[in-house]
C-alpha cells in the first residue's frame, strides 16, 4: 500500500493580465468576465431559463437564422463539431468533406468513427476550398448525402466561399455541415440564406467570451434527418432530441433536466452575444476588416508577408510567414514574457513556418494593433 497523500498547500492562482492575439482564446470583454461572477442560479430556475430564451434569440440573430433548434453545447467548438456530426450522419453514409487545414481532417476523422464514409477534397493549406473541385465530387459521388467544410480556417487564415459551397449543395440535395468557430461574429455568415443545415461555432474566438461553450444550429431539413433516423445517436449527451427537453423546442415550453446547464458561462455568452447585437452585426464585420487592413499595412512596413492571398484572407486570422533567420519559439516567448503578448504558432503543414496573429472579437482594436506592431517591431531588431 501507498502513503495516504499529503495535505497540499497551494497558493491562489493569479493570471497575469495578457493580451490574447492567437487563434483563441481572444481577449475576453470585460463585462463578460463580471458576467461569470453573477450568482449562480439553478439550471430550472424560471429566471435562468428565460436567460436561455433570450441566448437563443441572440443566437438566432448571431447566426442569421430563424431555425427553432438553436441553442449552445455545453463543451467547446469541437463538441459542437460531434455533434452535427453524430446527430445527422448515420453508419454508412456518404459525406463529401473538404480539407484545406486541420478543422477539416477532423470533420473526416468524425465522420470515420461514425462508421460513416468520407470522400475528400483537398485543397494546399493556406487556400479555399475549390468549389470546382467539391462540384466534381459531387458528381462523382450521386449517393453522397452531406457536403462538409470549415467557413474560416483558422490553421491557415483562408475563407472558403460558403455561400457558393452551400448553394452547390443545395443544387445536389446535399444536406451542409459548417464550421464557423472562427466565422461567426467576425465576417459575413447568413445561416438561413445561404442554406445552410446543420452549423456550430465556439464562445472564444470572435464573440470574445470565455471559453467552452458551443453554438449550434440545425435547419428544418436537418432536424427532418435527425427525426427521421434509422439508428440511435451515438452519443447520449450530444444527443439533440433529448436535449432539446432542456433547453425548449419552444420558448416557453415547460424544461426537463438533461444535464447542469454551465450556468455562469452562460451568463457570459448572454453578455457577448448581447455585446454583438448592441454594435450590430454588420459593424462587428466592419470593424474585423478595418483592423485587419491596419495590422496588414503594419506588418508590411516590417517586411512580413501574409500566407494566403490577398482576397482569401480573414481578417480575424492574420497567418504570416516568420521572416528568414528568426527563432519562431525565442520570438513567441519574448512576447509572451516580456510584453504579455500571446501570438499563435504555426499549426500542422505550418508548424515553424508560420504566426498566427488572431484579431477576433474584443481583440479588434485599434491598441491591440498598436501594441502588436510596437512589440513585434522591438523584438525582430
Ligand atoms: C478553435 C476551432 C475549433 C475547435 O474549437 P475548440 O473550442 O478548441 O474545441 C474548430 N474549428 C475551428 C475552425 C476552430 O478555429
Amino acid at each position: 500500500m501507498q502513503p495516504p497523500l499529503s495535505q497540499p498547500h497551494i497558493q491562489p492562482f493569479f493570471p497575469p493580465q495578457r493580451t490574447l492575439m492567437g487563434p483563441g482564446p481572444s481577449d475576453v470583454y470585460p463585462s463578460v468576465l463580471a458576467a461569470c461572477a453573477k450568482p449562480t442560479l439553478g439550471h430550472l430556475d424560471p429566471l435562468f431559463v428565460g436567460m436561455m430564451d433570450e441566448v437563443k434569440q441572440l443566437l438566432q440573430y448571431a447566426f442569421q437564422t430563424r431555425n427553432e433548434m438553436t441553442l449552445a453545447v455545453s463543451a467547446p467548438g469541437s463538441a459542437g463539431m460531434e455533434a452535427c456530426f453524430v446527430n445527422l450522419v448515420e453508419s454508412g453514409e456518404k459525406v463529401i468533406v473538404c480539407r484545406n487545414g486541420v478543422f477539416g481532417e477532423r470533420m473526416r476523422s468524425n465522420v470515420e468513427r461514425l462508421g460513416a464514409v468520407a470522400v475528400t477534397v483537398d485543397d494546399d493549406w493556406g487556400k479555399p476550398v475549390d468549389v470546382q473541385k467539391v462540384s466534381d465530387a459531387i458528381k462523382a459521388n450521386p449517393d453522397a448525402k452531406f457536403l462538409a467544410f470549415v467557413h474560416a480556417e483558422t490553421s491557415t487564415g483562408a475563407r472558403s466561399d460558403a455561400k457558393a459551397l452551400c448553394a452547390l449543395a443545395k443544387e445536389h440535395g446535399l444536406l451542409t455541415i459548417v464550421d464557423t468557430v472562427t466565422a461567426l461574429g467576425g465576417i459575413e455568415l447568413r445561416v438561413d440564406d445561404w442554406g445552410i443545415d446543420a452549423v456550430y461555432s465556439g464562445s472564444q474566438k470572435c464573440l470574445s467570451c470565455v471559453p467552452g461553450l458551443s453554438p449550434i444550429s440545425f435547419s428544418p431539413a436537418a432536424v427532418e434527418k435527425l427525426k427521421t433516423r434509422k439508428s440511435l445517436v451515438q452519443s447520449w449527451f450530444l444527443d439533440q432530441t433529448l436535449v432539446m427537453g432542456y433547453w425548449g423546442n419552444t420558448s416557453g415550453a415547460k424544461r426537463t433536466y438533461h444535464h447542469t446547464a454551465p450556468v455562469n458561462a452562460l451568463y457570459a455568452l448572454h453578455e457577448a452575444l448581447r455585446l454583438l447585437a448592441d454594435e450590430g452585426l454588420e459593424n462587428a464585420w466592419a470593424r474585423h476588416a478595418m483592423l485587419h487592413t491596419e495590422l496588414r499595412d503594419g506588418l508590411a512596413a516590417l517586411g512580413i508577408e501574409f500566407v494566403v492571398e490577398e482576397k482569401y484572407r480573414l481578417p480575424q486570422l492574420n497567418a504570416v510567414h516568420i521572416p528568414a533567420g528568426v527563432d519562431d519559439a525565442a520570438v513567441r516567448s519574448w512576447l509572451l514574457n516580456d510584453y504579455n503578448l500571446e501570438i499563435g504558432a504555426g499549426l500542422g503543414a505550418l508548424a515553424g513556418k508560420a504566426w498566427r496573429i488572431g484579431l477576433m472579437g474584443y481583440g479588434a482594436r485599434r491598441e491591440n494593433v498598436a501594441v502588436l506592431l510596437g512589440a513585434l517591431g522591438e523584438v525582430l531588431k
